[in-house]
């Protein structure tokens, strides 16, 4: 269905594509010290965000047009090919006329219909014969991300490829945006010849988080990662706490363990990570029962009202296991986790009636 081409002539498409630079391009002196730092580690491809969308007003949003003359300077004098996010028309006459070499678009923008094709409609005008990759919506959304990759291939656009960067969701979790890897495993599927690369900084939101997401991406065949790195990671303007320096970069590149063999989605390294994410889902839906039992415990005490009330226990031992046999569970299994979970619950709303306060 998709008839695509390599991303780049010059480079191997069967060796990882590495995208590192900082989060956002902040002054020229930052831009010009990372990128000597990122190409003297052997980084051919180099990104920074010169408009950048933030979820708040009032955050730092993009140093704007006067960035491009920077990424113009990384190119002459480190030979790098530069990388930017564009979301509207005019970033990306500007991005182009200024000789970007690859254009991404984010994660807000691919998630709007008419941004896309307002991008798509620009490009097909201007005709530069230009690499894109299409960060997933922020949402769960395969068909959403397929829709945007469709509106820049219908308009002419053949180097195309695809940036897992997680989805986001309401609450606290382990990463900043959730990996659901099945998301990308499925895009693959579909379209088998769209390169996928992996966003592990906008993923983990941590750096710690850089290398172990990076190294899953590998061990699931994907095509290369697009990594936030600066000179002065504490001191970004933005995504502070995800940037690595070049040095850290270079360390986790040359401990990746890069497969041969592609892994495909029957594989028991996706399973067990698909183990992975219920196993997180459900420790965090245990944790806000248990808050909610202490809120009840608390109402219950101030209320004069004792903690064991047996008919709702029996109706909520007797609905759930109900439910559990619908869904395919055992009643019995399902008896004995109901059981514990309330014993738990019981004990915490104990503590609070014991507690003085
Ligand atoms: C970025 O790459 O800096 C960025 C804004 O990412 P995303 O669109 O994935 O949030
Ligand atoms: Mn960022």
């Amino acid at each position: 269905m998709f008839d695509l081409k390599p991303l780049f002539d010059d480079i191997d498409p069967n060796s990882p594509l590495i995208i590192a630079g900082p989060c956002s391009a902040e002054t020229e002196e930052q831009v010009l010290s990372t990128a000597r730092q990122l190409a003297a580690k052997g980084i051919k491809i180099f990104r920074a965000g010169i408009w950048k969308p933030r979820t708040k007003p009032g955050g730092f949003e993009g140093i704007g047009a006067e960035g491009l003359k920077w990424l113009q300077k990384v190119k002459e004098e480190t030979g790098m090919k530069v990388a930017t996010e564009v979301a509207n028309h005019e970033h990306v006459r500007q991005a182009l006329e200024a000789g970007v070499d690859l254009i991404w678009i984010g994660a807000r923008t691919s998630a709007n219909p008419f941004a896309m094709q307002e991008i798509a409609d620009t490009l097909a005008e201007l005709k530069y014969d230009v690499p894109i990759l299409v960060k997933n919506p922020v949402n769960p959304d395969l068909e959403l991300w397929i829709g945007a990759i469709q509106r820049i291939y219908n308009a002419g656009f053949h180097r195309l490829g695809a940036i897992h960067r997680g989805f986001s969701s309401y609450g606290k979790h382990l990463y900043r945006n959730l990996p659901q890897w099945h998301i990308p495993s499925e895009l693959r599927r579909r379209i088998p010849e769209l390169p996928i690369i992996c966003d592990p900084s906008h993923i983990g939101g941590k750096r710690e988080l850089v290398a172990p997401i990076a190294q899953q991406a590998y061990d699931m065949g994907f095509d290369g990662l697009i990594i936030e790195s600066h000179c002065d990671p504490d001191c970004a303007w933005s995504d502070k706490d995800q940037q690595v320096t070049p040095e850290i970069l270079n360390v986790i590149l040359n401990t990746l363990v890069v497969r041969d063999e592609k892994i495909t989605t029957e594989n028991l390294t996706m399973l067990r990570q698909q183990i992975d994410e219920a196993d997180n889902e459900l420790l965090e839906i245990l944790s806000k029962r248990m808050r909610i039992c202490r809120e009840i415990g608390q109402y219950k005490k101030e209320h004069g009202m004792t903690v064991l009330q047996s008919n709702r226990y029996d109706e909520i031992m007797q609905s759930r296991v109900k439910l559990a046999e619908e869904m395919g569970m055992s009643g019995d299994f399902m008896k004995v986790v109901l059981i514990s979970i309330h014993e738990e619950s019981v004990r915490q709303q104990l503590e609070i009636f014991n507690n003085k306060a």
